[in-house]
């Protein structure tokens, strides 16, 4: 395994908010973290998509909760990062500030979906609350026995199309109906390219345009 240390993704600082000095919830201090140089490309097209599409334009900084660290699973391989808060000149998006933002959250998850495959949040469960884990051992890809994905689709539809169903992480015919409304004749999210078109559709809606989410 051949790590890389940075201190920025897609040009915007790292920082560190989880000690006695900086707790959760603050701006943080500046952090080097590692991860595999494959990784790191993958999320530097992920947050420089986020730029391009989020009406606050560039961030500021970015407080992630930790990355490699030596432990099993993803973070272990250099393919994970913890993501607790983005900071823009005019926004905050505080992950565990889900209930007050949900649309914008929702929508800036929408571009990190379109990047990495494994992204679990406040939807998923109460370990999740306060960050986003993200990390690229599943494909780019929808599936209806990811309870993730299910739930991060039923409540976009919910939150941004204003498709009045349940979030429960089980497909069933209400989503399935509420997504076919949302997508050309024919489509089917299955294929990538269909479900990374209705995530970029989603964040756009989600984030807004040019004024708060
Ligand atoms: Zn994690």
């Amino acid at each position: 395994m051949n790590l890389t240390a940075f201190s920025m993704i897609a040009g915007v600082p790292i920082r560190y908010a989880r000690t006695k000095d900086h707790p959760y919830g603050t701006q943080g201090k500046p952090r080097t973290q590692q991860v595999t140089e494959e990784f790191l490309e993958k999320l530097d097209d992920c947050f420089t998509e986020l730029w391009n599409v989020c009406p606050h334009g560039k961030a500021e900084s970015i407080t992630s909760g930790g990355a490699y660290v030596e432990k099993a699973g993803r973070h272990g391989e250099g393919r994970a990062i913890d993501i607790d808060a983005i900071w823009w000149a005019n926004k905050v998006l505080i992950t565990a500030g889900y209930n007050e933002h949900k649309r914008f959250y929702l929508g800036v998850e929408a571009i990190i979906r379109r990047h990495l495959g494994t992204v679990l949040g406040y939807l998923y469960n109460k370990a999740h609350h306060d960050h986003w884990h993200i990390d690229d051992g599943t494909e780019v890809k929808f599936t209806i026995r990811s309870r993730s994905r299910v739930m991060f689709m039923q409540a976009a539809l919910l939150h941004i199309w204003g498709k009045h169903i349940a979030i429960d992480g089980i497909y069933g015919p209400a989503t399935d109906g509420a997504l076919r409304t949302c997508l050309d004749v024919n489509a089917s999210v299955s294929y990538s390219e269909v479900w990374r078109e209705w995530l970029l559709r989603t964040a756009v809606m989600g984030m807004g345009q040019k004024k708060e989410g």
